[in-house]
């Protein structure tokens, strides 16, 4: 028993040591790619239910790799977030996200918000108001059309996050709650956030039409939202059904597969310019 505990601990330790070096090597090649342009943003339109018009569009961020092909954020965002290389690449992804949204106005494409993802260890920086001032500045886009996802797990600690909500909100930029439902969430405290707009979680509405639970706690959510006067968009809607049932439910925005996957800029480009505003 004593020689296979031993052996047992010499594996650990093995995969230990490979699982470190592979974050090692995850790290650097990440640190790389910010310095040479790897990192690309797409944008996925967010629709109006009721008009059916592009109201904004959400920038994701897509890594570029040279032998692997495109990399998904799931498989990287995680790695920056425990790093922290993510305060340098959410730095990046704010600056070039405003820069191409204004490039979009310039041109003449209808003017819409773009929203930014910004994670925790983003948003507890103590220099994030400063720095988002600052890209605006620079950028030149007007405030009304930057929008910040943040995430429940941000507010945590509810006077700090209050704190700085009011500071980005001085600035005329608009903040979404991200993933909302899937994080620690407590009502009285949400209704104390300086917010404008609720993101439903995909989980919830992946299975509107079987599960009566997730029904529900979609309805619920939308109907609190008008309450507290706060906008609210339904994420991963993929189907007419789903659509459907939101609509029926006063839903005001949808954002998914039914209407649009993520597109590359010049995709983007293309869907505005033959998209009729009403
Ligand atoms: P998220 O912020 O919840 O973004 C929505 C994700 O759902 C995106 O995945 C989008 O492509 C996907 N999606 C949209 N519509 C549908 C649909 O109808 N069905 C399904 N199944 N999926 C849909 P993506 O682009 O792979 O991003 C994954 C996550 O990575 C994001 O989740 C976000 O948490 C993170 N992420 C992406 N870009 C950034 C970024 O610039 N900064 C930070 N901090 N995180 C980012
Ligand atoms: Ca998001
Ligand atoms: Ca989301
Ligand atoms: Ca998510």
């Amino acid at each position: 028993a004593k020689e296979k505990g031993k052996n047992n601990y010499q594996v650990f330790n093995s995969e230990m040591k490979t699982i470190s070096l592979k974050r090692l090597t995850m790290e650097n090649e990440l640190r790389k790619a910010l310095l040479q342009n790897e990192l690309i943003l797409h944008y996925q339109p967010q629709m109006d239910i009721v008009s059916g018009n592009i109201v904004g569009f959400e920038a994701l961020i897509r890594w570029r790799h040279p032998e692997r092909g495109m990399v998904s954020p799931m498989d990287f965002i995680p790695f920056a977030e425990e790093s922290g290389l993510i305060v340098p690449i959410g730095e990046w992804v704010l600056r070039e996200a405003c820069r191409q949204n204004k490039l979009w106005q310039n041109l003449g494409y209808p003017h819409l918000p773009v929203s930014v993802n910004i994670s925790t260890r983003q948003f507890l920086q103590p220099n994030l108001c400063a720095q988002v001032a600052e890209v605006l500045e620079s950028t030149g886009l007007d405030p009304s059309y930057l929008e910040l996802e943040i995430t429940e797990s941000s507010t945590m600690d509810v006077d700090y996050a209050i704190g700085v909500l009011l500071e980005l909100k001085e600035l005329g930029i608009k903040i979404s709650i991200d993933d909302f439902g899937t994080g620690y969430s407590s009502l009285s405290y949400l209704k104390r956030f300086p917010i404008d707009k609720l993101k439903i979680d995909q989980s919830f509405v992946r299975d509107i039409m079987t599960d009566p639970n997730d029904a529900a706690i979609v309805a619920s959510i939308i109907a609190m939202t008008r309450h507290m006067n706060l906008k609210v968009i339904a994420e991963g809607v993929e189907t007419e059904e789903q659509l459907g049932f939101l609509h029926l439910n006063n839903c005001n925005e949808i954002q998914g597969y039914f209407f649009s996957r993520p597109l590359a800029a010049e995709q983007l480009e293309m869907m505005l310019m033959n998209h009729q505003q009403a």
